[in-house]
């Protein structure tokens, strides 16, 4: 991947700019890395640095996936930024192990995300919002560019920047009916940890607080409340019957197996709805079951003492609130036909979730040259770029703005490592260097991939140190996942004497597949960089691994083929 330094106008754009640097688009740049390393990206993000929820990091709250659903591993076990390699990295592996944790604390998942980005600090411009992405004409008139506009949050200088493609991963806005306020005795649940403590610094006066929603959130700012404010009474105002447990049962998780997301796609759009809707609790509206039992030994613990703090408002709906200056006045409407009511509080907190949508602020220009659905979202095509108008040839690609045709996962972590290859793949075969370095005219890069997975070995070339060149018959493995276009695996033995001939940096890797079928071609010429491995895991037995980073591929034609 290029460094950001000095390019982006209309001249010299970016290949891909991310607009946002959370979670998804940190695995788009290692996947950008990885597979495309030759890809100019930039990334702009409106925080000072790297923040995940930081309104609900509340200490010991735990993720709800396994660590395992990193920004990579999934795609690439042997990458530098999987969790087992922060880990490694801070000291903690044998310790983390030694947890026997699945799941580990979310404050854990942000700093192992902080150190993932600080890798990628030369592609990112932090404390910069984006205002306003528009397209650009070029000089044949057609519309293949974007300009971005954004803020220096601290400055208010306005920035631009060019790019050929834009990934947009901006997560969600706060859900805030229209009828209410925020403010600091109002707040969503994002604003949760900046606001509500600073507000309320009695931790032993008897507040009434008021808690919105029925989903994890929800759940864990009612135990946060009860907990730390031990006099405090807290009123659960909740849609349904009662608080209700996360399916995490494994074969409704087998929805956010990257397989499952395709077949999601697939569907019709009644039967996505119907999928959807009856696997709707393995993420919205419920809690984890064990959270929920912590929940409940403390009210218990409540009552043994004999009071009640907990209320729960079921069947509830949150019509309006106002902080009136003596407190909050909340309206809420029954849904089970017990009419409309207020209750007063001194703090709500609004566990509402978060709304997604490209923003028409924002997007205003681009808007038009969408396509969208009958319930006018843009349609989104399986490798996650927006559906346009022929006129506009630049490439919108969005993450977690696709929950309707991607399924549950889309807005999650679980499908990130898969979704960023599939951007990053798209975008390099869709234009820029990649397309440069392999012209389609000329063959197709993905078949002669192919045949080298079906060959095995082939003879390694190298001029390396001596005076003359080295040449070598090898197994040779191909990794496609990693790398721009893969990356070759072989082994020696470490006494063996052509490993100092090969260590030269540069190598030509010659295959030969079955010449005797029809359009293969003779040969197939691999050039790329060579590297040698000592790992323990992957190199046994006193051998010593050589990786081939691939960066260019030609192919010799059958003499038939030639002449045809
Ligand atoms: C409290 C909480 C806990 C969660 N826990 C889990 C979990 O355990 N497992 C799971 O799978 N999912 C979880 N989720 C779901 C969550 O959506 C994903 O974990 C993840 O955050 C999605 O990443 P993202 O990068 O798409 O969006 P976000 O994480 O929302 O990141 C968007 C980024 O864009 C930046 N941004 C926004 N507007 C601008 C702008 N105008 N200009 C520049 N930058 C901007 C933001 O600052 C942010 O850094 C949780 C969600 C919440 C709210």
């Amino acid at each position: 991947m290029s460094p950001a330094g000095g390019r982006g106008t209309a001249d010299d754009p970016y290949d891909v700019i991310g607009l946002g640097f959370g979670p998804s688009n940190i695995a788009l740049a290692i996947a950008a890395q990885e597979i495309a390393p030759d890809r100019s990206c930039l990334f702009l993000e409106r925080s000072p640095d790297t923040r995940w929820h930081e309104g609900m990091l509340i200490d010991g709250a735990r993720m709800q996936i396994s660590f395992l659903k990193d920004l990579v591993s999934l795609r690439n076990l042997a990458s530098p930024f999987t969790f087992l390699q922060y880990e490694k990295a801070k000291g903690r592996l044998e310790k983390f192990v030694n947890l026997a944790e699945f799941r580990p604390t979310r404050l854990e998942f942000q700093d192992y995300l902080r150190w993932v980005a600080a890798q990628f600090s030369g592609v990112v411009r932090y404390r910069t919002a984006v205002r306003e992405v528009t397209p650009v004409r070029d000089d044949d008139g057609a519309l293949s560019l974007f300009r971005v506009t954004a803020a220096d949050t601290a400055s208010g200088e306005i920035v631009e920047y060019h790019a050929r493609n834009l990934v947009h991963a901006l997560g969600g806005v706060p859900r805030v009916p229209e009828t209410v306020t925020t403010g600091p005795t109002v707040v969503h649940s994002s604003a949760f940890l900046s606001t509500i403590p600073k507000t309320f610094t009695d931790h032993e006066r008897d507040w009434e607080f008021v808690v919105a929603g029925d989903g994890q959130s929800a759940g864990e700012i009612a135990y946060y409340l009860l907990d730390r404010y031990r006099n405090a009474g807290v009123h659960l105002v909740l849609p349904g019957y009662s608080l209700r447990a996360t399916d995490n049962n494994p074969f409704a998780n087998e929805q956010f197996f990257e397989a499952n997301a395709d077949d999601f796609q697939a569907r019709d759009e009644a039967n996505r709805r119907d999928y959807a809707g009856s696997l709707r609790t393995t993420n919205y509206g419920v809690v984890e079951e064990g959270f929920l039992d912590e929940l409940y030994r403390l009210v218990y613990a409540d009552e043994v003492r004999g009071r009640t703090r907990f209320v729960v408002h079921d069947g509830s709906r949150l019509t309006r609130a106002e902080d009136d200056g003596a407190g909050v006045r909340i309206g809420v409407d029954s849904r089970f036909g017990r009419g409309s009511s207020e209750l007063r509080a001194d703090g709500l907190v609004l566990a509402t979730g978060y709304r997604r949508e490209l923003d028409p602020a924002m997007y205003g220009d681009v808007l038009p040259y969408l396509r969208t659905d009958a319930a006018g979202r843009p349609v989104v095509s399986r490798e996650h770029r927006v559906c346009t108008t022929g006129e506009l040839a630049c490439g919108l690609y969005v993450q977690g703005f696709a929950e309707a045709t991607h399924g549950l996962g889309d807005t999650l972590l679980s499908l990130l490592p898969f979704r960023s290859k599939q951007i990053i793949t798209a975008i390099a075969k869709d234009g820029g260097s990649l397309a440069r370095t392999f012209s389609p005219a000329q063959d197709d890069t993905a078949t002669l991939l192919e045949l080298i997975e079906r060959c095995g070995s082939g003879t390694l070339v190298s001029a390396g140190p001596g005076e003359f060149p080295s040449a070598t018959r090898l197994p040779l493995v191909l990794d496609r996942g990693r790398g721009r276009h893969g990356v070759l695996f072989g082994q020696l033995d470490r006494a063996d004497p052509r490993l100092a001939a090969l260590t030269g940096g540069k190598v030509l890797a010659v295959f030969r597949p079955d010449v005797t079928r029809a359009g293969t071609p003779a040969s197939i010429d691999v050039r790329g960089g060579l590297r040698l491995v000592t790992d323990q895991d992957r190199c046994p037995g006193g051998a010593v691994g050589l990786e081939i980073e691939i960066e260019a591929l030609s192919a010799d034609r059958t003499e038939s083929e030639r002449q045809s």
